[in-house]
């Protein structure tokens, strides 16, 4: 079954659901837009497109690129729901409570008011916590451009280079290979600033001996990918190497946990605990990973928080980090595909410390 099919077969008759979020449209629908409307009833899925994305929406359709089953329309939203709602063919409407804005709700309840408008919960969004292989491909495909990235700009990574532009280059080069975009805003942090965890890039200049680090992803083909390297531009000190030779052992451990039916909070110890022990534990804040698909942070988490068992399918970063305030930071980050019995790791670049 498609996802739209599997979420047809949830309706219930009196049943119809309305999708506004870009992303659940998409992987709904397989199209993308900023804007539109996606109606689906038990039989019937309506996608309303205005004149910016209707000829693109028909040209996909023919290129058989959409979800079977989608009509294309290019208006008549108000009216067809309106017609459902008095033919009681459709009494509830069910709406995304993850993303709707209060404003748009109360328009609808206001310009509707024979329906009755009922939140949908997560059910989309745990669809899309266990991907297919197609998807996965996707996933896999986005994470080898942002390692070709990372091996592009490691020759380039001098002392007197600017954070801003080796973030820029880093972009830069994934959208000239067919990235629709970054995945979120990279991060390159040097120096003192490296033990920011979400440190934005600055115009400071890299300096030598001390530690760059990247986070960066694209989006490509509509899905997300994610890494995380710190290097060392010059000579590492005893301290910088002790730290990075922990993070990374805890992201080994990390990830020789992960495995179908282990909890998220499971992997998360098997980082944490290694961290703690190694005297760190308080330099670790954030949470060991996050899934990652059509969004970059998606359910389920390597968290503390994370009860639940993992499912195979499942795609989630592994990016334990030890940032030492006003000194440095280190965190490294690869993607991980959930296995019976295993994890298997979507990143070939080494993890291992480099010095340039
Ligand atoms: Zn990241
Ligand atoms: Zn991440």
């Amino acid at each position: 079954m498609t996802p739209l099919q599997t979420i047809q077969a949830g309706l219930s008759k009196g049943e119809c659901a309305l999708f506004f979020s870009p992303i659940n449209r998409r992987y709904l629908s397989r199209f993308r837009s900023s804007d539109g409307i996606l109606l689906v009833t038990r039989d019937r899925a309506r996608l309303y497109l205005d004149s910016r994305y209707y000829e693109m929406a028909c040209l996909k359709e023919k290129e058989g690129l959409l979800a079977p089953g989608i009509e294309i329309l290019p208006s008549g939203f108000r009216q067809d729901l309106t017609r459902l709602g008095e033919e009681e063919e459709v009494k509830t409407v069910l709406f995304e409570d993850q993303s709707l804005t209060v404003a748009r709700l109360q328009s609808l309840e206001k310009t509707y008011p024979a329906l009755t408008f009922q939140p949908m919960g997560t059910r989309v969004e745990e669809m899309r916590t266990v991907k297919t292989e197609e998807e996965i491909g996707y996933i896999a495909r986005a994470q080898k451009l942002a390692e070709e990235a990372f091996l592009y700009i490691l020759p380039r990574l001098e002392k007197g280079r600017t954070e801003k532009a080796v973030a820029a280059e880093l972009e830069y080069y994934m959208k000239l290979h067919g990235a629709e975009g970054a995945s979120f805003g990279t991060i390159c942090v040097s120096g003192t600033r490296s033990s920011l965890p979400h440190g934005s890039p600055t115009e400071n200049p890299i300096e030598e001996n001390t530690f760059v680090t990247m986070d960066f992803g694209c989006l490509l083909d509509g899905y997300c990918s994610d890494m995380t390297r710190t290097v060392c531009v010059g000579k590492a000190s005893d301290e910088m190497r002790l730290v990075y030779e922990t993070v990374l052992a805890a992201h080994e451990a990390a990830l020789a946990k992960v495995a179908a039916g282990v909890t998220g909070k499971e992997v998360d110890a098997a980082a944490r605990d290694l961290i703690a022990k190694a005297g760190f534990g308080e330099y670790f804040g954030h949470s060991t990973g996050h899934g990652i698909g059509m969004q970059v942070h998606e359910a389920p988490g390597f968290s503390t928080r994370a009860e639940g068992k993992t499912p195979a399918g499942a795609v989630l970063s592994i990016e334990p980090g030890i940032y030492l305030p006003g000194k440095f930071g280190v965190r490294i980050e690869d993607l991980v595909v959930v296995r019976e019995g295993f994890g298997e790791s979507l990143n070939a670049t080494s993890k291992e410390l480099l010095e340039l």
